[in-house]
């Protein structure tokens, strides 16, 4: 193979097949005639680089490579112009092997670096063979845990209380502050701040299993999150189209509402996102109770449509020549999105149980 140095280019020259390893005359012969033949097609080797099997090395000797001190040569002449070299490396994974084994060759060294590969094997428990980021983690455990903590990613877990989990809700958070007795609230944040000491002093948890998120359901955030969303699809079915009457009826055209339901998107805005126009968030509410009715349905979309038009909900729409291609339009991207966030979200909560599965199959299967 031959590749250029300053170039990102690369070039097989030539394949030879042979029953065993060529020896490494043969070698030193084939790569002569290599170079031999690239010059005369006007390309200069400098170089010749190779891993450190024993016939390379052979052919190294062969052209009057050597690492050793006193006769330390690292070229040998062109072969084809006299007056330029040809370098020779070998490859550096090889190099690096190579000083591995001079520092174990060290008896003191050896023995204790094999002293800590066995703890590390030791410590990932069944799979004894870690990978390099296996090892690099295990090492930063073993620096960090006390004894008696199980490793969060080796594949054992405490058993007894381990399904324990100091959950936090949002809910909690609100409880605690909403309290009117002193007395109850500080042993409401007290709670909390149990729940809180504990997931650090533990770390056996991420922040996904701490924070429940199951209270966003009521009326209050059902209008602000649709409102948010309302005005990011408003800024992009709004790039559709460039007719005044159909803007007129996705946007809100003054950009600004102080009602209850834009509360989320005046804390999230500064003054940047999109308000959606009063009938076009009306509209995406609608096509949120269907979907949410369906979102486990085989045909989420199909279902979704259909219970939007069996319930006749309106569709006020102030352009009439473009209405329904902007509405089918808003229905597929709403829904779209939708089933996208949606299957994240139960990919997310399923992560968990897969986890456990998959440790199952691996006991059944060995
Ligand atoms: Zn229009």
């Amino acid at each position: 193979m031959w590749q250029s140095l300053a170039d990102n280019v690369t070039q097989p020259i030539a394949v030879f097949a042979s029953k065993g390893p060529v020896k490494g005359v043969e070698l030193a012969q084939l790569v002569l005639r290599a170079i031999l033949l690239l010059e005369d097609a006007g390309l200069q080797v400098l170089g010749l680089t190779c891993d450190g099997a024993s016939t390379n090395k052979t052919m190294c000797k062969t052209f009057g490579i050597s690492g050793i001190q006193s006769e330390f040569n690292n070229s040998f002449d062109n072969p084809f112009d006299e007056s330029r070299k040809v370098f020779v490396f070998f490859d550096a994974p090889h190099i690096i092997k190579n000083i591995r084994n001079r520092l174990v060759q060290n008896k003191q060294l050896k023995d204790s670096l094999e002293k800590f590969f066995g703890i590390i094997r030791q410590a990932s428990g069944p799979n004894d063979h870690p990978s390099t980021p296996t090892f690099i983690q295990l090492y930063r455990l073993l620096s960090v845990y006390s004894l008696v903590k199980p490793p969060k990613t080796g594949n054992c877990s405490l058993s007894g209380d381990s399904d324990y989990i100091p959950y936090i809700s949002i809910g909690d958070l609100k409880d605690a502050m909403k309290e009117n007795s002193t007395q109850i609230r500080d042993a409401k944040i007290l709670t909390l701040r149990h729940h809180i000491d504990q997931v650090i002093e533990e770390g056996l948890w991420d922040v996904d299993d701490i924070f429940r998120n199951n209270d966003f359901a009521d009326a209050e955030t059902f209008e602000c999150v649709v409102y948010y969303v309302a005005g990011y699809l408003a800024k992009c079915v709004s790039k559709k189209t460039s007719c005044s009457a159909c803007l007129s009826g996705i946007k809100n055209t003054d950009n600004h509402s102080n009602t209850q339901a834009a509360k989320l998107l005046n804390l999230k805005s500064r003054g940047y996102l999109t308000h959606p126009d009063s009938n076009f968030f009306m509209l995406l509410k609608q096509i949120e109770k269907c979907f949410v009715k369906h979102k486990d349905s085989q045909n989420v979309f199909d279902d979704t449509v259909d219970e939007f038009f069996n319930n006749n909900y309106l569709v006020p729409f102030p352009c009439a020549i473009h209405k329904e291609d902007m509405v089918e339009f808003i229905f597929t991207s709403y829904i779209a999105m939708r089933m996208r966030q949606y299957a994240y979200m139960t990919n997310h909560e399923t992560k968990s149980t897969n986890k456990v599965k998959k440790k199952i199959a691996k006991l059944v299967s060995k």
